[in-house]
């Protein structure tokens, strides 16, 4: 039987653009095949966050002695703080065959591909531009201040989507948790990553055809 291993997803979209919420949904739907990946951050919590389920909320000093030790897969600055991924977590449940996802921005994104090319690198977007303003402004967290430098933000990021595998309307919450548990599952069926198998089975016709 050819041993399922896991594969490492980066998911990226505008602050917004409702990718916490479908990574959410998909990790309850199927929860034996996918692992979300807690992140480390410098910024203060929301109302509704808790440690240790959303982010691991460090002090600056305690994420730089994380990062020179080396246990951060990646990390990048985002809206004046710092966030980075644990590495121990990806790698334990990849091994275990499960699918890892990191809910990251562009730059860590792209350190990601550039480290392990076989990353899978999905974008979300509301359906458009004044839609995402007002999932923002609605949401009433964060000042006027720091929507504005969300949106600013999101208007760089919005250069760099061509870098990503797949571009993800988040109109409708289900349809798209669905289109994402498609994709990843497609991915684990694409030639290059079932080359054991390929092999295996190459290596059994080789046999059979030695009596001809
Ligand atoms: P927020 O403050 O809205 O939770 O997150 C801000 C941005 O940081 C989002 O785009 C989010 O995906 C990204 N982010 C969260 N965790 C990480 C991380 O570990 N590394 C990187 N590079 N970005 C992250």
């Amino acid at each position: 039987m050819e041993k399922r291993k896991g594969i490492l997803a980066v998911v990226s979209g505008f602050s917004g653009s409702g990718k916490g919420t479908i990574m959410k949904r998909l990790i309850e739907e199927y929860p034996e095949r996918y692992a979300l990946s807690v992140s480390v951050t410098t910024r203060s919590p929301r109302p509704e966050e808790e440690h240790g389920r959303d982010y691991f909320f460090i002090t600056e000093e305690e994420f730089e002695k994380m990062a020179k030790r080396q246990e951060l897969l990646e990390y990048a600055r985002y809206v004046h703080h710092s966030y980075g991924t644990p590495k121990e977590y990806v790698f334990r449940h990849l091994e275990e065959g499960k699918d890892v996802i990191l809910e990251i921005e562009i730059q860590g994104a792209l350190k990601v591909r550039e480290a392990y090319p076989d990353t899978v690198l999905l974008f979300v977007s509301p359906p458009s531009a004044e839609e995402l303003r007002r999932r923002l402004t609605g949401r009433g967290t964060e000042t006027e201040d720091v929507i504005a430098s969300r949106l600013s933000r999101a208007w760089q990021e919005a250069q760099g989507v061509e870098a990503y595998d797949y571009f993800v309307v988040n109109d409708d919450l289900e349809a798209c948790v669905q289109e994402v548990h498609h994709i990843l599952q497609s991915e684990h069926i694409r030639a290059e990553r079932r080359r054991a198998l390929i092999e295996q089975i190459r290596t059994e016709l080789k046999g059979f055809s030695k009596g001809e």
